[in-house]
């Protein structure tokens, strides 16, 4: 069982009060990417240009990871920097520059189209949509936004919701999609505007999971230092969508999927999520080993009795 995951893959440049770096594999897609192959072998839908540092596409062509969907054109790669402040909770984003992303459309491989897990990370939601329109019958579908879109897409963001089954969405993005500051009363306002299921991330707090008549709160994995938080929300969605993928099986024994596998899903999720801060760029999540990741899901829910 496969997962498709559009998204972008960048090159960022990150500053955080104690340090800064550039030209850094970034991008959602990348993190999510990463993040989900450590579940399943997912298959990539991006654009990069030809000036992506072959090492970087080294690295995810030495991975659990189908490239096929992968388009590399003249021209040069999304860019986007940010920087960090106080304890890392608030961000600025500099700059996105879109260079190749301006003209990318994605039209998927004929063997992506039959796919049943769809993640949807964050990118514009008219091109989160146009995937949705080349799938023949998607069975579980995940996306992620970002307030850019809130602000300059919200008809097409508005469309996508409806035809989403989980959203993936950060405290802040809620609270202005809904209007509503209270979190719980967020979450349900969400859920009215079409996904079953909605996991708000509250960075170092935590995560909500609404469900139909359902909650769930995940608290993150203590960290005693964090390096980098770009990309926490990819490994997060990419670490539950790939869960879910990999036990799919048990999910359809228990009638599809439920809210027990989902509060699962979240728990890895959550520990990807981990990984990915406690270095700039996605060098830490992808070094970790099958037996790190068993190792803090053990540990998270020893310390918060799950
Ligand atoms: P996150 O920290 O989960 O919000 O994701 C960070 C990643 O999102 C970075 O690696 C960026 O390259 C990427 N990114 C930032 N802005 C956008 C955008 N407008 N569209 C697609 N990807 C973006």
């Amino acid at each position: 069982m496969s997962l498709l995951i559009l998204g972008s893959v960048a090159l960022d440049a990150v500053k955080t009060p104690f340090e800064e770096h550039e030209d850094l594999f970034g991008g959602t897609a990348s993190y999510a990417t990463i993040s989900a192959s450590f579940f399943v072998r997912p298959s990539m839908v991006a654009i990069i240009g030809d000036d992506f540092p072959k090492q970087y596409l080294e690295d995810l062509k030495q991975r659990n990871i189908d490239l096929t969907g992968l388009q590399i054109v003249p021209g040069k790669t999304f860019r986007w920097s940010g920087e960090y402040f106080d304890n890392m909770n608030n961000r600025k984003t500099h700059l996105t520059e879109l260079n190749v992303f301006a003209d990318f459309i994605p039209v998927l491989p004929e063997a992506y189209r039959k796919l049943p897990f769809i993640l949807l990370s964050n990118i514009g939601p008219d091109l989160q949509l146009h995937v949705l329109d080349q799938l023949e019958d998607p069975r579980f579908v995940i996306a992620d936004t970002m307030n850019l879109w809130i602000n300059i897409a919200r008809p097409d963001l508005m469309k996508l919701l409806a035809r989403i089954d989980l959203l993936s969405i950060n405290d802040s993005e809620a609270r202005e999609l809904t209007g509503d500051n209270n979190l719980v009363k967020a979450g349900e306002i969400l859920r009215s505007m079409g996904p079953k299921y909605v996991a708000i991330k509250k960075g170092e707090h935590g995560c909500y999971l609404f469900g139909p008549d359902q909650f769930f709160s995940c608290p993150s994995f203590p960290l005693e230092e964090i390096k980098d938080p770009t990309g926490a929300g990819d490994a997060f969605a990419g670490g539950l969508a790939g869960y879910l993928t990999d036990h799919c099986d048990a999910a359809v024994q228990q009638g599809g999927i439920n809210f027990d596998i989902l509060r699962q899903a979240v728990v890895y999720g959550s520990v990807m999520a981990s990984f990915a801060i406690e270095s700039f760029g996605p060098d830490r999540l992808r070094t970790v080993t099958k037996n790190d990741i068993e190792k803090r899901v053990q540990l998270l829910k020893t310390y918060s009795l799950l």
